[in-house]
């Protein structure tokens, strides 16, 4: 195999990819179906040239793809890639390295050792923290649930590794009304059914109110959980952690904090009234691949019970061979055995950027996320409905006829990701549909959310002519 005509080859899509990417129109311009027309094809009898093979990929690829890397693309809470993040994840593949144990590989094991204290110190939470590198937010609410399950069956007397579920005592797990789906998912996995669930109401902006807790508190009994977050998928507001934990700790309670892309809020001291306390948690769930910038898949999840964290997800069998107790064995924080070695990638943007970079992608993603708010408020068309104290915000479309607001909201949002300026998706507040805007990628300047802007309203005003 000649590896230089094919990285070259490959080098080249990527800088064409990549140079253009500023210019894409941001969504996806071919339909499902037209993509299924151009790919589907039955199973190769024969294999193909890797050359070739890439070059049709990439064609038949190419409109279905999304400019999601790109500084207008605003859906979902996204973030790009930044430069030494994509470097370093590119010799991941290269490298080809299995992250899961130190004999498999020690330097992807060192690395993950690296990175996992210089996150504790950005987040600046406890340092004793352990931490596990998963696919995303989801894996780690689902494994920093499972040290929480752990834990507080084992105060109860019970250990549910080694007996499950069934006979245990039960679990009180109480969860704002607002928490994030995958927060559901993991306590289903969990086997904590969402009949069991407590839901605790929230205010306007999306915050658990404080005093729900204290008389959901005082009607449950045993082993409990409170499940908080930072960063509103919606609103970006973030449940108020300093008055929270105190209620939780009274009640003996294990406090898990998802914060996918909130907890970054951390990073800047006029946020501080919203981040204050979250350090007395104990667990944590964030993304990498949301404000950090790094590529998918890339989740972090953090314990400060190191014992409870281990105890849940610990790997073992006579076939594996385990580092002993001196070295940190990847797979023994994370549900997965082999796995890519995530720590590379996060490597690349912590050490590119440093703490000042970080802040400030966070900090210009907020400011953002403001100026885009205050140039759709200009127009009377447009109703922004949420506090902007994050990267979020929410806006509906005002109709000037009699049409249902949310049925034009709708509208209107299909028809920006149509125009192609900058991409944002639908969602749903409160029961009203809305447009959701996230600001949270590196490569975002003060223009692309002026031209986005300008570009929202035009496809408003031609709406309302439609
Ligand atoms: C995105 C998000 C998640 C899920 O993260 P994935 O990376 O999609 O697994 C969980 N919680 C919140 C608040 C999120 O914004």
């Amino acid at each position: 195999m000649d590896y230089r005509e094919l990285l070259e080859s490959t080098v080249d899509r990527a800088i064409e990819f990549l140079s253009g990417l500023n210019r894409r129109h941001v969504g996806a311009r071919a339909s499902v179906e037209e993509l299924r027309t151009l790919l589907k094809e039955g199973l190769p009898e024969d294999g193909k040239d890797p050359l070739k093979v890439l070059e049709e990929l990439s064609y038949r690829v190419e409109r279905g793809l999304v400019a999601s890397a790109g500084p207008r693309y605003f859906g979902f809470v996204t973030g790009g890639v930044v430069p030494a993040s994509l470097g370093a994840d590119i010799l991941t593949s290269v490298w080809d390295q299995n992250g899961m144990f130190s004999a498999s590989s020690p330097a992807a094991g060192v690395v993950e050792e690296v990175v996992s204290s210089w996150i504790l110190d950005l987040l600046d939470l406890p340092r004793e923290t352990s931490v596990g590198f998963v696919t995303g937010c989801q894996m780690a609410n689902f494994t920093c649930l499972a040290a929480a399950r752990h834990e507080v069956l084992r105060k109860a007397g019970w250990n549910v590794e080694e007996r499950g579920l069934f006979g245990a005592p039960k679990i009180s797990v109480l969860v704002g009304e607002e928490a994030h789906a995958t927060v559901f998912t993991a306590l289903r996995m969990l086997g904590m059914g969402t009949s069991d669930i407590r839901i605790i109401p929230s205010d306007s902006q999306g915050r658990i109110i404080p005093s729900e807790v204290d008389s959901a508190f005082q009607e449950s009994r045993g082993p409990s959980i409170l499940c908080i977050q930072a960063g509103n998928v919606n609103t970006g507001a973030f449940d108020p952690s300093h008055l929270l934990i105190p209620i939780a700790r009274e009640h003996g309670a294990w406090v898990h904090l998802d914060g996918a892309f909130g907890i970054w809020g951390r990073l800047l001291p006029p946020l501080a009234g919203e981040t204050m306390d979250m350090e007395l948690a104990d667990s944590w769930a964030t993304d990498a691949h949301k404000w950090l910038n790094v590529p998918y898949d890339s989740g972090i999840a953090m314990v400060r019970n190191e014992a409870a964290h281990r105890a849940s997800m610990v790997l073992r069998g006579p076939y594996y061979i385990a580092a002993g107790d001196e070295i940190r064995d990847p797979s023994h924080w994370v549900p997965e055995s082999s796995r890519r070695a995530r720590g590379f990638a996060l490597y690349g943007c912590i050490s590119s950027l440093g703490r000042k970079g970080l802040k400030e992608i966070v900090e210009n993603n907020c400011r953002q996320a403001r100026l885009m708010a205050d140039l759709l408020e200009e127009d009377p068309g447009i109703e922004v409905l949420n506090e902007v104290v994050l990267n979020q915000v929410l806006v509906r479309f005002l109709p000037n006829n009699s049409t249902d607001v949310d049925s034009f909201t709708r509208k209107v949002t299909r028809m920006i990701q149509e125009e192609g300026t900058c991409w944002a998706g639908g969602s749903c507040w409160k029961g009203m549909a809305v447009m959701r805007i996230s600001v949270s990628n590196w490569s975002t300047t003060d223009e692309d959310i002026t031209i986005s802007a300008q570009a929202i309203r035009r496809v408003l005003s031609r709406s309302i002519q439609l």
